[in-house]
């Protein structure tokens, strides 16, 4: 795991530190546009009033930072910070994306041949909101693929799963029946 952070302050530096206490293997990037290693605020007044070293501000030493390969990048400031283009898929479970899929098919009764492994693009969530939305609760109840007592609450779970998707720049999520214990024990339990 690589792990970048923007800043040397406290909260930075005590990421830095809790993410090396936690996985000794990760390797951590700190930029700080200031070109000073982490140094106590509090402190600066009395190194302003003269009554301290400077030596006396810093939080930790260079082998502080060299025994955690903790590799500090002074000088350098973050301008952008890119999303990664390449999106690994994404999986939804649950009643929410499931329903929203057999409504996309017209499914009269749930089956999870039809269900399990298909795919929803976010175009086809956006299609779902538009379709509901001009519907009063007793049309929805109607709606192919969408069990009644599922009509008032779909719209928010669908609205969540929109924004979710178009949050992270991915414009489609396959869908699984299974659930989150299947895949813990898949991934726990098969090579
Ligand atoms: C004189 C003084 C006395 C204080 N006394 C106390 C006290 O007694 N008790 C107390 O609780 N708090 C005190 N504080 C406040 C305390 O220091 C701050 O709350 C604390 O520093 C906030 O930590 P931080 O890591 O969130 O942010 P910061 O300390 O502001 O650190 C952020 C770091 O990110 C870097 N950075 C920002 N943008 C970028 C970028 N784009 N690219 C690269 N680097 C970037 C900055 O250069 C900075 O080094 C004092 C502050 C000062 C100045």
């Amino acid at each position: 795991m690589k792990v970048v952070i923007v800043g040397n302050g406290p909260a930075g530096i005590t990421a830095a530190k809790t993410i090396r206490e936690l996985n000794p293997d990760s390797e951590i990037v700190v930029y700080s546009k200031e070109p000073h290693s982490y140094y106590f605020r509090p402190k600066l007044p009395d190194l302003l009033g003269g009554s301290i070293e400077s030596s006396e501000i810093y939080a930790y030493s260079e082998d502080w930072y060299r025994n955690r390969t903790i590799d500090v990048r002074l000088g350098t400031t973050v301008t952008e910070i890119s999303p990664p283009k390449e999106h690994p898929p994404l999986v939804g479970i649950g009643g929410t994306i499931t329903t929203l899929l057999a409504m996309k098919r017209g499914l009269k009764e749930f089956a999870s041949s039809h269900i399990h492994h298909g795919l929803l693009k976010l175009r086809d969530i956006e299609e779902q909101i538009e379709r509901l939305k001009i519907l009063p609760l007793e049309k929805r109840r109607l709606i192919a693929g969408l069990p009644p007592e599922r009509a008032d609450i779909i719209m928010a779970g669908a609205m969540i799963l929109f924004h979710s998707l178009a949050r992270l720049g991915s414009e489609r999520i396959w869908v699984s029946c299974q659930g989150l214990r299947h895949g813990i024990l898949f991934d726990r339990f098969l090579p």
